[in-house]
């Protein structure tokens, strides 16, 4: 059975002059398969993540990961979009930390595995480049490190699924591409599954095992290529 499917589902947004964003639009992901989404601006790529993560409901059809049917954003899913998000009144450490409380609700349990936590977020934050930010606040960061530490928020509860929406959007070509690498290196250790929105062809055929092409009115999944490229193994 795919980790995840995504079976005939439409997505009006709101309202009299409603936007149909999807509309009899299906996709499969098998565990550990890494898939890039791209389409033009307004296709749909985003409602489709957003439904994924259970961060809206769709308006008809179903949404399973893991077998379960999405009722609400899922702790075994990691997140990252365009925009950091950080939260201002957290430093970076605390940020990053963040999808601990929902993972491990109980204080004692997380008091417990607290070393654990800061060391792996220590690892990740130096892995993007962040080594030293740790207390530092959102606002005394560039937008491209903030963009980073958000990467980190999303990979500290070594989550089964990683939804990317344009992660590396905002970063220059020389930090992406070593992300690039590094996303790599966590997929060949942890290999969670991945779907990646993204407008850049080269970091769809580097990173993915299948691209999806989406078009818009509605949104739907048009084309797909499989990428047969070398990988590298550990
Ligand atoms: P993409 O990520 O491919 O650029 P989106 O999923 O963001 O596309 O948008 C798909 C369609 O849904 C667009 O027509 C957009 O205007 C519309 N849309 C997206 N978000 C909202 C919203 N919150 N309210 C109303 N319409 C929306
Ligand atoms: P980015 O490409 O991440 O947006 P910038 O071009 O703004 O970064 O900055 C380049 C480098 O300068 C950063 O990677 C970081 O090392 C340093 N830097 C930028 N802004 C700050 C800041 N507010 N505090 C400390 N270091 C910073």
């Amino acid at each position: 059975q795919p980790f995840v499917e995504i079976d005939d589902v439409a997505m009006r947004y709101g309202g009299a002059d409603a936007t149909l964003a999807l509309s009899g639009t299906s996709l499969q992901v098998e565990r550990g398969e890494f898939v890039a989404v791209v389409g033009p601006s307004g296709c749909g790529k985003s409602t489709l993540m957003k439904l994924v993560s259970g961060l809206w409901p769709s308006s008809s059809g179903s949404v399973t990961v893991g077998g379960r049917e999405v009722d609400g954003p899922l702790p075994m899913v990691g997140m990252a979009f365009q925009n950091p998000t950080l939260l201002p009144w957290r430093t970076i450490l605390g940020n990053v930390m963040l999808p601990l409380e929902v993972v491990e609700p109980h204080r004692r349990q997380l008091r417990a595995k607290r070393a654990y936590y800061a060391d792996k977020a220590g690892r990740l934050l130096d892995m993007v480049g962040l080594a030293g930010f740790g207390t530092h606040y959102p606002h005394q960061l560039s937008g491209g490190m903030q963009q980073r530490a958000s990467l980190c928020r999303a990979l500290i509860h070594d989550p089964q699924l990683l939804m990317l929406d344009e992660p590396f959007g905002a970063l220059d070509i020389f930090t992406r591409e070593e992300l690039w690498a590094q996303l790599q290196d966590v997929c060949l250790s942890l290999k969670p599954t991945v779907i990646l929105v993204t407008h850049d062809l080269r970091e769809a055929v580097f990173l993915a095992d299948r691209v999806l092409v989406m078009s818009s009115r509605p949104g739907r999944i048009i084309n797909e290529r499989r990428i047969d490229l070398p990988r590298p193994r550990r």
